[in-house]
Formats: structure tokens, sequence, C-alpha cells
């Protein structure tokens, strides 16, 4: 047997536990299930797999919807520019059916960070909005909890370039799947109980947090000075969670946060972010905005500010928290010392906020109360959910306890 083939072979049983650990773990797909899975042509390999182990599970039907970035590009180069405002609402539509009959959502990131970079931002965002949107519906069944789902990467030639620019498209991609593999415990002897392990200990630290009833975090570091009032009755989580449809999901692989809802209307000071956004194909660098009354009221980046500016354009909740994050600067992702260009990962290796709508899940019995009900605990609504990178090993956050005092909670960017 040559080098060449052994090689292949471990790399195709590290695929297939990917694969399967997806399946099992991250989306818990029961016997009986639907499954409804996005991925991009360049993502065949894992999505063959991915279904392989969906009907061994007892998927009673797989659905892939593919997508192509080359396709993607054309309708920028040659589409009419009034169809920038048109969405596939009959598709998401059809998505959202799908969920509500009992269908397990996957998604299989690995997206070229910046595919649209060069393309009018004008029309990144119309289009973007459109499909929020129309996606609406369908997605809040997913931010809502109320069916199992995950997401999880796939090499991909454009990401790995991004990632590893100097080298061989070849070593670029085994270097980006080596990464996947070892941030997604798959590069572990049992990554099925390394994965339990790991679940167990973010359940544990969500607990603690649960238990500390904070009223604000404050943030300091260089260029932020931040102080966040968390939602009424907010509720952290990490690892995974139980949907509504009663299924166990870990919906992000990797996953190292435990996260919030924040209040809406209680951000004040500047924060400046650690890391670039890959926002919409295009990379946001720079970043460094001051709230005031929970409200962005100044915003800048080095790079992409017109995308910024147009992303918290986007609607009055698009200003406004949706997610606060705490990562420790040791996770994993971040001891890897790599940028990914994909907030699956980056999100990961960081502390970080989203803009945008909050997850009701992260309210105590959000999933019971109306939008009214939820704002005024101080749950933010918005069209869109960014989430982008603060955290660093120089940031020190506090827990605020209600009387005002002030615990540390993380210092030069780990747990105290
Ligand atoms: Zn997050
Ligand atoms: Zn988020």
């Amino acid at each position: 047997m040559s080098e060449t083939s052994a090689h292949e072979r471990a790399f195709e049983e590290k695929l297939d536990k990917l694969a399967e650990v997806a399946v099992r773990v991250g989306l818990g797909l029961q016997a009986g299930q639907e499954l409804v899975m996005t991925a991009s042509l360049d993502s065949v390999a894992l999505a063959r797999r991915i279904t392989e182990h969906a009907y061994r599970a007892g998927a009673s039907l797989v659905t892939t919807l593919y997508s192509d970035d080359e396709a993607t590009l054309m309708r920028y180069h040659y589409g009419a520019d009034a169809g920038f405002d048109h969405a596939a609402k009959w598709l998401y539509d059809g998505m959202g059916a799908a969920f509500k009959s009992g269908a397990a959502r996957l998604a299989i990131a690995g997206a070229n960070p910046s595919l649209l970079s060069n393309e009018d931002p004008e029309k990144v965002s119309r289009a973007s909005r459109a499909v929020s949107q129309a996606y609406r519906p369908a997605l809040e069944l997913i931010t809502r909890h109320e069916i199992n789902w995950t997401i999880v990467a796939c090499a991909t030639p454009a990401w790995a370039k991004a990632m590893f620019p100097d080298e061989s498209p070849e070593v670029a991609m085994a270097k980006l799947w080596d990464a996947i593999f070892a941030t997604t415990r798959i590069d572990q002897d049992d990554p099925v109980s390394a994965w339990k392990a790991h679940d167990a200990a973010l359940q544990k630290r969500a607990a603690l947090l649960n238990e500390k009833r904070y009223a604000a975090l404050k943030y300091s570091g260089p260029g932020t000075d931040f102080s966040l009032g968390l939602a009424d009755g907010h509720w952290w989580l990490g690892g995974g969670t139980t949907a509504g449809n009663g299924y166990y999901c870990i919906p992000n692989m990797p996953t190292e946060e435990v996260f919030t809802t924040p209040h809406k209307l209680r951000a004040d000071g500047t924060v400046t972010a650690t890391k670039p956004l890959s926002h919409l194909g295009t990379m946001i660098e720079g970043i460094r905005v001051r709230f005031e009354e929970g409200r962005i009221v100044e915003a800048h980046a080095t790079r992409g500010e017109e995308v910024l500016r147009k992303l918290i354009d986007t609607d009055d909740g698009a200003r406004r928290l949706g997610e606060v994050a705490l990562v420790p600067h040791s996770s994993p992702i971040a001891h890897s010392g790599m940028l990914f260009y994909n907030t699956l990962f980056d999100e990961n290796a960081a502390s970080h906020i989203a803009l945008g709508q909050a997850y009701s899940s992260c309210v105590v019995d959000g999933d019971k109360l109306s939008p009214e009900q939820l704002a005024a605990k101080g749950a933010n609504d918005s069209l869109i959910h960014v989430d982008w990178m603060i955290g660093s090993g120089e940031l020190d956050i506090d827990g605020i306890t209600a009387s005002g005092q002030a615990e540390p909670l993380m210092r030069k960017g780990e747990w105290v």
C-alpha cells in the first residue's frame, strides 16, 4: 500500500467520523425524522457522508439544498438591478413547513469569506435583507430552538486559500481540515465521549453564571470600555439544549461559548473588535463602535465601513445587541492562533457580542413569552444576527451584581 493511500484512508475515516458525530451528537437526529441540509457544491463529499449517517440513524428523508458560488456571482454580474430585492420566499416557506412537520436542520459552513468583496455593497445588502425577510418565519423556529439543528464545517478551496494564502492549494486544504478535525474533537480517540465531557463542562459554566444573576457585565481592554446590562430574567446557555420537539442537540460544532441575552437598552461605552469579521462575503476590519443606552451612535471600521453601516441600518434592532457570549482566550480554537474568517470558528475563539436578534431561549421561559413580553424584558428584535469578536488576552470582564458590586469574571481573557 502506498503512503498516499494510507494518508487518504486516514482522511476518509476522519471525514466519516465528522459526519457521524454531526448527525448523532450535533443534530441528535431521531429515527423517522426528516433532515433538511444546506451545503455548497464544494461540500458534496461531507454532505454525502452526512446523508449516509442520517439514513443509518433512521432518517425518513434527507433533502439537501446546494448552493454554487459561481452562480451567486453571475447574479451580481448579469442580474437585473431590480432582482436584488427578491428572495426565494417559496423555498424558505417550504423549509419552515418542513421544520413544523418535524424535520431537523443541518447547515454545512465553509463559505468563501470574500466571495462578494468586489461586488456592490448596496446590492449585497439588499439581497441579504430580502433573504432575511423571507427566511425569518423559518429561522424563528431555529432561534426559538423548536427543532433540533446544528452547523458543521467543511473545508473548501476558497476558504482554505483565505486562511493560508501562501500555501499550495493542497497544503492549505490539509491544514484547514486538520484545524476542523481538531476543534471538533474528531482527532481524539473517542470523539463522542470527548463531546459529552465538553458539553458537561459548558453546562456547568452556564449554571454557575445563572446562579450569579448578574445585572450587567463590565468590559475593559485596549479600545474597549463598555458596560452591558443583561436582560431581565436572562438565562445563560452553553453546549447542548433540548429543543422544543424534545430532541437534544448541540447547535454548533465547534462550540466553546456560554451566552445569554443582553438588555437592548443597556449598552454604554466603546467597543473595539479584536478580529476581522467576514460578513456576507465581505471583510470588515477594525470595527470600533460607541453605544448609548443600548444603541450604536458611532460606528467605524478600517475596512468595509460601508458594509458595517448598511448592516446596522437594516432596522432599528440592528443597532442594538441580541447576544453576549463569553469564551476563554485559551479555548482550543483561540489556542490554534488561526483566524478562520468564519463566524462558526472565530466566535468560539473569543468573547463576542452579536448585533440584532436575541435568542428567546436565553430568557427564562422565553419560548412561552410573546414578542411584546420578550421586548419588555430587554430582548432585542431584528432581521439580522451578526456576531463579532471583542475578546482577547488583554480583556478584563467583571460581573456587576444587582446591588452594583463588581466581581472579577475574566482577567486577561481567562476565567477567574
Ligand atoms: Zn455566540
Ligand atoms: Zn450569535
